[in-house]
Order: structure tokens, then C-alpha cells, then sequence
């Protein structure tokens, strides 16, 4: 039985184009950079803040921060 499978060959190792970090997140695959080093580089929008989840709508437990008991 295996109970971890260690075999991750099939995932292909893609770095950074500017600092040679392994890219595991997709989007920073599919842009070919890190998403840090995209934004300095000027090929994204440098995100804002984080108030919100990215796919749009409240963080769990945000609005009760604001909400009167
Ligand atoms: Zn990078």
C-alpha cells in the first residue's frame, strides 16, 4: 500500500523568470513569474490589499467585526 505517493513527476517543475523560485501556484505558472516578482516587473497590477477574497464577497467573520451584537 501507499500511503504517500512521493512521485511528483508529473507536475513539471517550472521557475521564475526573474529569481528562479519553483512556481506551484497556477497562476504564477501560467504567468511564468512569481507573482511578487510579476507585480515588480510590471506585468500585473500590483494587487490591493487584501479586504476581500479574490474571488469577490466578505471574508468569513469580516462583517461581524462590524455587525452590533
Ligand atoms: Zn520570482
Amino acid at each position: 500500500m501507499n500511503l504517500l505517493n512521493l512521485d511528483v513527476s508529473h507536475l513539471t517543475l517550472i521557475r521564475c523568470g526573474a529569481c528562479r523560485q519553483p512556481l506551484w501556484k497556477r497562476e504564477s505558472r501560467d504567468l511564468g513569474f512569481g507573482l511578487d516578482c510579476a507585480e515588480k516587473l510590471g506585468i500585473i497590477p500590483p494587487s490591493p490589499p487584501r479586504f476581500s477574497r479574490r474571488d469577490g464577497g466578505d471574508c468569513q467573520g469580516q462583517t461581524d467585526l462590524l455587525e452590533e451584537t
